[in-house]
């Protein structure tokens, strides 16, 4: 049983200024993707024994727990299989534009999530074909689908 007490607060109250948690993630085995963005590839872990591909990269297999793994670029193009545009954008993207996030299959069977381009869901259709490139927003290197047929 939980022993957790809440305390009611009672009276007025005010608002506190928003609060940011910011901390430090450690990407020791994962550094060869991050930096791998900044020269626009885009990379996957594939274990060495089984031949599985984990995106996001994975340091370990976690079919044959094997630890050995190796760095292979994913292919450019895939397909549209889902997206949904996003008003309540989360914090710290608060004052960017409504955006559309997709999940597309790529040519080797890896699914990616990314921001779809255009933004526009009247013109993005599940089924299409889309390229993977990279862009910096407010210092983030994001992943976008770019949708071929609304070009
Ligand atoms: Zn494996």
């Amino acid at each position: 049983m939980s022993t957790r007490k809440y305390t009611k607060i009672e009276g007025p109250t005010i608002d506190s200024v928003p609060l940011i948690y910011k901390h430090k993630i450690p990407i020791q085995k994962t550094y060869k993707f991050w930096e791998g963005l900044k020269e626009g590839k885009i990379f996957a872990t594939r274990c060495k024994k089984c031949g599985r591909i984990y995106f996001p990269p994975q340091a370990d297999c976690s079919d044959d727990f094997s630890s050995d793994m190796e760095w292979v670029e994913l292919p450019k193009f895939g397909v549209l299989e889902a997206f949904t545009k996003v008003y309540a954008r989360p914090q710290g993207f608060d004052d960017v534009d409504p955006y559309v996030i997709g999940i597309a299959t790529l040519e080797n069977g890896v699914r990616v999530m990314g921001w779809v381009d255009p933004p526009d869901e009247k013109c993005v259709k599940v089924g299409n074909r889309v390229e993977l490139t990279i862009r910096v927003i407010k210092d983030r290197h994001i992943i976008y689908l770019r949708d071929l047929s609304c070009t």
